[in-house]
């Protein structure tokens, strides 16, 4: 060996060996969560093609960190240009339940509100915050209401009971975003969501309490998830869930 070279490398054996050559299965990475100060909780949608006049958001950033977001643009008002950030730094906003009740008795009841249009009211950081679950308490005691939750998590089983009450005197449906039912792939869109099994296993006990789901099966994406085995499998999967309707 010369003065300056790198020994080589020990040949590795028995278990060194084999975890030298394992495959990444997940890979976790550092989350940050910070709480976000807001002035209003519900806002405006401008555009008429959304099916939605106004939005709630409990989050800023979404964990789930799917490939084909969005929303990442989201952070940029925040200047966090980094589009990874998006997803490893979360914002939890404030909730003052007296404050957003006014703000819920403002909006003319028949109008649509749909939580989580531009993050997961249902990820991860909600089993710690539950902010979702107290916005839901706060519309469990009005009536007349129509809600929808945009969410690809089997978390929202929880508040099956509570959402269940909400319905007897308000409209509300849950849209349960299913891709694909083929869990590798799922996995290299949708890295850190739950599996699309247990999303559906959801769907079975949010219908089982007496709430109605729509299955989102999008977006579809040419060559991806547009096959007519891919479709067929998410719709039969909705159906023996219970699922009211699939959308695309
Ligand atoms: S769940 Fe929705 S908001 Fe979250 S990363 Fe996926 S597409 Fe974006």
């Amino acid at each position: 060996m010369l003065f300056g070279d790198d020994p080589p490398p020990p040949k590795l054996v028995g278990i060194a060996k084999l975890a030298s050559e394992s495959e990444r299965l997940e890979a976790k990475r550092q989350v940050e969560y910070l709480e976000l100060e807001t002035r209003r909780f519900i806002g405006r949608c401008s555009s008429p093609r959304m099916p939605f006049v106004w939005t709630i958001n409990p989050y800023r950033g979404c964990e789930y960190g799917c490939k084909y977001c969005y929303a990442r643009y989201t952070h940029e008002f925040m200047e966090l240009r980094d589009p990874e950030l998006f997803e490893r730094r979360i914002f939890a906003k404030h909730f003052d339940a007296a404050a957003f009740r006014e703000e819920v008795r403002r909006i003319p009841r028949g109008q649509s509100i749909w939580i989580g249009t531009a993050t997961d009211p249902y990820q991860p950081a909600e089993r710690r915050f539950r902010i979702t679950r107290r916005i839901l308490e706060a519309f469990d005691a009005e009536a007349g209401y129509e809600l929808g939750i945009t969410t690809k998590s089997d978390l929202v089983a929880r508040d099956a009971p509570l959402l269940g009450s909400i319905a007897r005197r308000n409209r509300i449906h849950i849209n349960m975003t299913v891709t694909t039912m083929d869990e590798r792939l799922a996995r290299l869109l949708e890295p850190f969501a739950p599996r699309p099994s247990l999303r559906i296993a959801s769907v079975k006990t949010l219908t089982g309490a007496g709430v109605g789901v729509i299955v989102l099966a999008c977006p579809v994406m040419p060559l991806i998830n547009d096959s007519e085995a891919s479709l067929e499998a998410v719709c039969a999967s909705a159906v023996n869930a219970g699922a009211s309707a699939l959308a695309m």
